[in-house]
This record gives structure tokens, C-alpha cells and sequence, in this order.
């Protein structure tokens, strides 16, 4: 390719779902002179860009610097774990996975193959694998790791408002009389957010902000308004606002019955939920649960906004609809500075939904479960009827208990973590090590999923490919390569492609260009929710970050700032659905043996399982060590001092943490960050502690919350936990 010299690139913060727009100078560029033959890549905020108008984090503004650590540069093949990687060449190493995608094939059939990918693909990324696995291969044995990160905001948004798509903009954040955030310390995992939702509450001393959190977070320390539930207790609260609303009358009739259907079922179980039996459920106070009430039933704009503490929970879809049902009930949605906004934890999370990137979606926002929808893509790809298999494919944790039993036969992991990532931590990384064959994709060397790796497939990382992605509030930017590719990686998409060529789909796989593949996936979304017909990579090129609905050759509604302002939903009778669910709390509550609540989450400067931010000297500064929250009354019954070592152990396993005593945690409860894996720290994992008991409807677990019991380590047997990250030995 050639590098552009005389202006920025511009393109995204391949972080979280925020979705920063950046732009990207050569060292020959900047101020740093002319080093062209290696260049230094400087990073700032991109001022046009419509979501975060210049604005970065930390970890935006460093990126860079990760660019060339430990880099994974050449395909490495071995024939089981315990032998060394060999480098080969990429026709050895794409021979090799045809070899065991048909030799598992004929043995034991399509669904004996798995693809775990990541809500770091790109649109294009995504598009490509749908179409090998579950158009040409003919399985949907195709999950992404969105399925533990917004799977229930998915399934909650689509039983409620008929489809997926968060019906809100970032404008909202500068429109709302009143923010209500339930499960998401924003200042820290949504930080731009966060930023301009503050700007906006400190101008306007009407504004209110409700967190609602079992810690005290730097989100709830400016919030007018704190309740520190019990874990386990949202949709109490939520159906005590709702009781207090109906009761007060502060709700919407004219809406209600224009727009809605299912009320009256949903009034009759919130008068069962009396607020005094609500605050005493989620141990707060009566006055604190009316006060919220009454901050949503004066604000003219309620704007809800949630993430991983509702979304990571065995009933994160009751919560989602739940959350909604508030929306409904009071007329909160489709207008500005109004509505229930999920707050993506992934770069293109968002882009993945569109592009049919879980195991029971297809493109376009289709279901696998609807003959029409699979009727149409089929047409669509050339395949003959019937070759999607109308069985929603193995999400993550089938994928795990399949190797389990040896129905799972080649894993291929792209872009993602697992052994520190998923739950039962343990138990996933005996799984992986029965597979009988896993290729793993990925920019970096190591991770802690490449011991489990018999092939490693060198990937292009941000910077090094062009593609797609699509923010929390559906804007849709083009993130250019900027810089050569080092080694001989090269980008997920052509990876695919590749091998769906030497699979015999030449015809499908037709594709030179990323440019080539999004103009094929957005024909898919012609007429649909996400209907990006009108984008293309060179419109985006030219006119900059597009928001979908973006439909072709009618540019008046595109740019569409909110859905639903006119009133008509996506359902069949096109009126949004109350849903009426008792809460279930927990699935694993305290209890004698097990009396703590374990809960765990984002530092600001780290990022998931420190793939890069591991790398990056200034964010290990920030944050150099994991540790466990403790509140001052839990710490003295366990005589516990602060960085006194403690093991926590939950049913499955153990992990150690130096205690951080603060009643910023509510007694009973305790908090480690989800970023340490063994590469980084020895067993501070979380999720050697955590369970994989999911919600019914999205089958994400709840990774949120499980019962552990702590133990003070004698003084002598402190200190091994922390592992030196330099320690690391490149390939
Ligand atoms: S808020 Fe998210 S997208 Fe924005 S710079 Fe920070 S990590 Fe990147």
C-alpha cells in the first residue's frame, strides 16, 4: 500500500464502543523529525470526527505505542501442546486448515466446527466469516466474544422494541434532564461518554444523574443520586420506580396506548413490588428509591444508560426489557435526550450485530430461526436453498462444553482471549487443551490462548488493514490503514477468504478489497433496521463517519440521529411490548460456605485482558497491580490489613489479590478488575472465580457476580502474585 505523507489518517480507537475518531501522523508528519524507514506514529484526537470531537482517553492516546510489541509476525504450526511452534508458510498453514476443516467434515459432520471471533473484527471481518461458516460450510457454529459483553442488550432490545439497535445518539447526552445509569461505572469503561455527560449535568444544576451501583465508582461519586443496591436486585428496583410511578400517575396514557401493548399484564406485577418491600430487597433507602422516582417522573428526557452490570447476569434480558418498560411506560423513547441506550463494550460489537456475527444471527439483522431471512441470504450468496442450517449454532460456552465431549472437533479462535476471558476459568482451559485441533488468530505473542493453539495465524492489527466499524450510537467510520504490515500478517477478512477459496467457494469469496466486501454486506441491509446502503468505504472516505439507518440514493433520512421518532417499532403489530418478569437475583447467591458476593470490572486504563494495554509503559504505571475492594467492616472481621494478600475462592477455584480496604464497596461484597491473566500476574484471574450460568434468552453469563469465601494469606506467602510482564519471550 501506499502510506499517505502530506495529511492525517484518520480513523478509530480500536478500543471500546465509545468509538473515538483519531487521527494518525508519521513521525515525518509531526514534530519529530524525519524517520521514515521506521516510522513513529503519533495519535490525536480527530476534532470532525461527530462522536468524540477530538476528545480521547488513555487509551486512545497511546495506542500507538503498542503497535510494535510483541507482535505475532509468521504462521507457527505444532502437531499437539506440548511440542514448540515452527514457523511455516502461509500455503502450508491455509493447506493445513482446509486439511482438518474436511477431514472433521466427513467424520463427524459441519457441526464439529467452530469459530470464536471478536468484537475487534472489523464489519468486513465479520461479514466474511458469517458467509464461510454459516453460508458455505453450512454451520452456525459462528460466536463472538459480544456473546459476554452485549448479547442481552441484543436480546432485550428485540423482544422489546421488535429489533436490535440502540435507539439513542451521543447528542442525547447533552439533551437529558435526567441520566439514569444502572450497571456501568461510565467514567471509567466509557470515558468520553462519561466526559460529556458530566460536561452537561455540572452546567445545568436541573440536570439529575441516578447510578445505580453495588460500588461506590468514580461514576457514582458525582451523581446526585446513589443507590448502592444489593447485587442481584435491578429488577427490584426497577419495578419499585415503576409502582411509584403508576401510583403517582407520572405515566404516559396517550403513549401507552398508542404506541405499546402488554401494560396491563406489566401494571398488574408492579403493584405487587411495594416500595417499602423494594428498598428493604435492595437494601437501600425508602427515601433514596422514591427520590429516583421522583427524578425520572419530573425530567421531561429520561436518558437510561447501562452496560455490563445488567448485560452480564443470568436475567440480563429481563433487565434490559425491564429498563424499557420505565421508557414505555412514561413516553421516554424516540425523542431527544430520551431513550435506553446500551453502551457497547467493544469497538464493533455494534458492527457485528449487523453483520450476523453471533450464533444465532445472519446479516442484516436476521435470525437464523426465520426460514425468509435464511431463504434471503441464501439467494444472496448463490447457495442453494437450504444450506443454512436452521439450528442457531454453539455459542461460547457450547463451543467449550462440545470440546468437552468431543463434539467439537476444530476451534478456530480469532482476535479474543479466552483462557482468561471466559468463565470457570479452569474448567475452559482443560477444554481447550482436549482440542483435538484449534487455530488461533491473533496480532500479538504471546497471549495467554496460544498455549492452547495448535496453529498460529499471524492477524493485521488497527492500523494495518481498512475496515469498518460501528460505534455505541451507530455511526459507521472508516478505520484506514495507515502503516505497512509487518512480518507477513495479513487481515482477518482475507485470512477468510482465503480459505473459503481453497475450500471451492471461489465465487463467493470473489472479493481483492475490504471495500469490495462491505459493498457486499451492505446489500444485506437493504430494507432492514440497519439499512447502510448508502455507505460505502469511498462515501466514507470522503464525507467522513456516516450513523445508520443510511438508506441508498435517499440522503435526506440518512444520518438518522435516533430510531423511533416516529412512534412505529419494529414488532409485528409495530407497537413496542411491555414484558412483565418477576426477578430471579443471583444465580449463585451467597450462603453459608460461600458468604461474599465476588463482582468485577474495567480499570480506566487497562483493557480487557491487557493484550496491548499490557504492553503500553504508561498504562502499567497507572494501573501496575491487581487487587480485591474490601469494606473496612469485612476487613477487620478478617483482621485484614491493606495490601495483606487474601484468597478468594468460589466454588470452581481460587484467586489472590492484595486487599484495597475502601467502603467504596458495600459490606458483603468485593471487587477485583477483570484485566489480570497469567501472563501478567500469577492467579489473579477473576474468572477462575466466576460461573457459567447465562440468561435463557441471550446465553450471556453472568459474569458479573458469583459467592466466594476469603481467607487472609500468612504474611510470608504474600507477595508471589504479581508477575514480572517483562518476563515475556517473544516467538
Ligand atoms: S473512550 Fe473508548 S474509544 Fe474513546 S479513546 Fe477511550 S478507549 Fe478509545
Amino acid at each position: 500500500m501506499s502510506i499517505p505523507t502530506d495529511s492525517p489518517t484518520k480513523t478509530l480507537c480500536p478500543y471500546c464502543g465509545v468509538g473515538c475518531g483519531l487521527e494518525v501522523l508519521s513521525a515525518s508528519q509531526g514534530k519529530l523529525g524525519d524517520q521514515a524507514d521506521n516510522p513513529i506514529w503519533q495519535v490525536r484526537g480527530d476534532r470532525a470526527h461527530p462522536s468524540s470531537q477530538g476528545m480521547v482517553c488513555v487509551k486512545g492516546a497511546t495506542i500507538a505505542e503498542s503497535l510494535d510489541k510483541d507482535r505475532l509476525l509468521y504462521p507457527m504450526l505444532r502437531d499437539s501442546l506440548d511440542q514448540p511452534f515452527r514457523q511455516v508458510s502461509w500455503d502450508q498453514a491455509l493447506d493445513r486448515i482446509v486439511q482438518a476443516i474436511q477431514t472433521v467434515q466427513a467424520n463427524f459432520g459441519v457441526d464439529a466446527l467452530c469459530m470464536y471471533g471478536s468484537g475487534q473484527f472489523n464489519t468486513e471481518d465479520y461479514y466474511v466469516a458469517q458467509k464461510l461458516f454459516k453460508g458455505c460450510l453450512g454451520t452456525n457454529n459462528f460466536d463472538a466474544n459480544s456473546r459476554l459483553c452485549m448479547s442481552s442488550a441484543v436480546s432485550g432490545y428485540i423482544q422489546s422494541l421488535g429489533a436490535d439497535g440502540p435507539p439513542c445518539c451521543y447528542e442525547d447526552l447533552d439533551l437529558t434532564d435526567c441520566a439514569f445509569l444502572i450497571g456501568t461505572n461510565t467514567a471509567e469503561c466509557h470515558p468520553i461518554i462519561f466526559n460529556r455527560l458530566r460536561r452537561h449535568h455540572k452546567k445545568n444544576a436541573d440536570v439529575k444523574m441516578i447510578v445505580v451501583d453495588p460500588r461506590r465508582t468514580q461514576t457514582a461519586e458525582v451523581a446526585d443520586l446513589h443507590l448502592a443496591i444489593r447485587p442481584g436486585t435491578d429488577i427490584h428496583l426497577l419495578h419499585g420506580m415503576a409502582h411509584l410511578l403508576l401510583k403517582w400517575g407520572a405515566i404516559n396514557p396517550d403513549f401507552m396506548a398508542k404506541c405499546t401493548s402488554g401494560w396491563s399484564d406489566y401494571a398488574e406485577l408492579v403493584r405487587h413490588y411495594s416500595p417499602e418491600a423494594v428498598a428493604r430487597e435492595c437494601g437501600i433507602e425508602l427515601a433514596d428509591l422514591e427520590q429516583a422516582a421522583r427524578y425520572w417522573a419530573k425530567a421531561k428526557r429520561v436518558l437510561s444508560l447501562w452496560s455490563m452490570g445488567v448485560n452480564q447476569s443470568s436475567e440480563g434480558t429481563a433487565k434490559v426489557s425491564t429498563l424499557i418498560n420505565l421508557h414505555l411506560m412514561t413516553g421516554q423513547i424516540g425523542k431527544p435526550g430520551a431513550g435506553p441506550f446500551s453502551l457497547t463494550g467493544q469497538p464493533n460489537a455494534m458492527g457485528g450485530r449487523e453483520a450476523g456475527g453471533l450464533a444465532h444471527l445472519l446479516p442484516g439483522y436476521r435470525s437464523i430461526k426465520n426460514p425468509q431471512h435464511r431463504a434471503e441470504v441464501e439467494q444472496f450468496w448463490g447457495l442453494a436453498a437450504g444450506q443454512i442450517s436452521a439450528t442457531p449454532g454453539r455459542v461460547v460456552w457450547d463451543m467449550i462444553r462440545g470440546l468437552e465431549t468431543g463434539e467439537v472437533q476444530f476451534l478456530w479462535i480469532a482476535a479474543t482471549n479466552p483462557a482468561v476471558s471466559l468463565p470457570d476459568l479452569k474448567r475452559v482451559q482443560a477444554a481447550l487443551r482436549r482440542s483435538p485441533f484449534t487455530v488461533y488468530q491473533e496480532a500479538y505473542y504471546p497471549t495467554e490462548t496460544c498455549e492452547y493453539a495448535h496453529l498460529l495465524l499471524p492477524a493485521a492489527q488497527w492500523g494495518e488493514a481498512t475496515g469498518c466499524t460501528t460505534n455505541s450510537e451507530r455511526v459507521v467510520t472508516l478505520c484506514q490503514q495507515f502503516r505497512d504490515r509487518p512480518g507477513e500478517v495479513r487481515p482477518d477478512w482475507m485470512i477468510f477468504a482465503e480459505v473459503g477459496r481453497r475450500l471451492g467457494f471461489e465465487s463467493q469469496f470473489w472479493f481483492t478489497e475490504p471495500a469490495e466486501v462491505f459493498a457486499e454486506f451492505s446489500q444485506l441491509t437493504r430494507d432492514r433496521p440497519c439499512d447502510q446502503t448508502g455507505i460505502s468505504h469511498d462515501r466514507l472516505r470522503s464525507e467522513g463517519p456516516l450513523q445508520w439507518p443510511c438508506p441508498e440514493g435517499d440522503l435526506s433520512t440518512s444520518n438518522t440521529k435516533r430510531l423511533y421518532t416516529d412512534l412505529q417499532f419494529h414488532t409485528p403489530d409495530r407497537r413496542a411490548q411491555f414484558v412483565a418478569y418477576h426477578p430471579q437475583g443471583m444465580a449463585e447467591p451467597p450462603n453459608p460456605d460461600y458468604p461474599f458476593v465476588f463482582t468485577n470490572g474495567r480499570l480506566y486504563g487497562h483493557w480487557h485482558t491487557q493484550t496491548r494495554t499490557g504492553r503500553i509503559a504508561k498504562i502499567r504505571q497507572m494501573h501496575p497491580n491487581p487487587f480485591l475492594e474490601i469494606h473496612p467492616r469485612d476487613a477487620a472481621k478478617l483482621n485484614l490489613e491493606a495490601g495483606d494478600w487474601v484468597k478468594v475462592r468460589s466454588p470452581r477455584s481460587s484467586a489472590h489479590f492484595p486487599a484495597k480496604i475502601t467502603a467504596a464497596i458495600a459490606p458483603g461484597t468485593v471487587f477485583a478488575p477483570m484485566h489480570w491473566g497469567q501472563l501478567w500476574a500469577d492467579q489473579a484471574e477473576v474468572n477462575n472465580l466466576t460461573h457459567p450460568q447465562a440468561c435463557p434468552q441471550s446465553q450471556q453469563p453472568e459474569l458479573k457476580a458469583c459467592a466466594v469465601q476469603l481467607e487472609r494469606l500468612p504474611k510470608l506467602a504474600a507477595s508471589p502474585a504479581i508477575a514480572a510482564a517483562s518476563n515475556l519471550t517473544p516467538i
